[in-house]
C-alpha cells in the first residue's frame, strides 16, 4: 500500500521541485515536466509549455492512468510518466527535465549506452547505473515505448540528445535521481576534460556493485 498525500500537499510539493529543479539549470524556460501519483488511478501531472520556476499549484493538470485528461492541459510529454506509473506500482513520482551535462554526453558519445560508471564509486553506490534511452522525437508514443524497456531496473536514466528522467516512491527519491544523475555527468566530464576517465580496479567494481545490492532498488 503506498502513502498518499492529499491533491494540495502533492501540488505544492510539485511546485517546490520544479523551482528547484530551474535555480540548478536542469531545466530551462518551458522544458521539463514532473507529475505525481495522487491515487491508484490518477496522476497531478505540470501543465504544458509552462516556465517550470512561475507554475502555481492550480495550474497542475489531472489524467488518469488510460491518459484521459481530467483537468487541465497536461504536458505533451504525459505519455512517458503513464509508462512508468502504469508498469511500477511503487512509482510515486516522475520528473523528466533537461540536465546539461548528461544530455552532451550522448551527444558527444553516441557509442556510449550508459553512462561510465566504472571511475566513480557514487554513481554504483547511489543508483547502480545510467543507461541512455536511445532517442525518440519528444511527445510521442515511441518516447515511451523506448523508455518501456529500461524502467523496472532502472529509476534514473538519460534521454539521448534530449533529457532525462527520474522516478521515485516519492518525489523527492525523484529529484534525488536527477540531482545524482547531472552531478554525477558534471564530475565525468571535469575528468574527461583534465586528461581521461580512469576506472576503479575491477575489485573494487564488484564490492560497490554488492553493496548496492544489499542496499536495494531506491536512488539516494
Ligand atoms: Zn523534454
Amino acid at each position: 500500500m503506498i502513502e498518499l498525500k492529499t491533491d494540495a500537499q502533492a501540488a505544492l510539493e510539485i511546485v517546490q521541485t520544479a523551482k528547484l529543479l530551474h535555480q540548478k539549470n536542469f531545466l530551462a524556460a518551458g522544458d521539463g515536466n514532473l507529475s505525481y501519483r495522487i491515487d491508484q488511478n490518477h496522476i497531478l501531472i505540470t501543465p504544458k509549455a509552462k516556465h517550470k520556476a512561475f507554475i502555481k499549484p492550480n495550474e497542475l493538470a489531472v489524467i488518469n492512468l488510460s491518459g484521459k485528461i481530467l483537468k487541465g492541459q497536461p504536458s505533451s510529454e504525459m505519455l512517458m510518466h503513464l509508462e512508468v506509473y502504469k508498469s511500477q506500482p511503487l512509482a510515486k513520482a516522475v520528473i523528466h527535465a533537461h540536465p546539461p551535462h548528461a544530455i552532451a554526453w550522448t551527444i558527444a558519445r553516441p557509442d556510449l549506452t550508459e553512462l561510465p560508471k566504472e571511475p566513480l564509486s557514487e554513481l554504483i553506490l547511489a543508483v547502480g547505473s545510467i543507461p541512455i534511452v536511445p532517442f525518440a522525437l519528444p511527445g510521442t508514443q515511441d518516447m515511451a515505448t523506448n523508455l518501456k524497456p529500461y524502467i523496472a531496473n532502472n529509476r534514473v536514466m538519460i534521454l539521448a540528445r534530449h533529457g532525462a528522467l527520474s522516478w521515485g516512491e516519492d518525489l523527492s527519491e525523484a529529484y534525488n535521481g536527477m540531482e545524482r544523475l547531472e552531478h554525477t555527468a558534471l564530475i565525468l566530464y571535469l575528468a574527461q576534460s583534465l586528461g581521461g576517465l580512469t576506472t576503479l580496479s575491477h575489485q573494487h567494481i564488484l564490492d560497490l556493485q554488492t553493496i548496492r545490492d544489499k542496499i536495494g532498488p531506491k536512488t539516494f
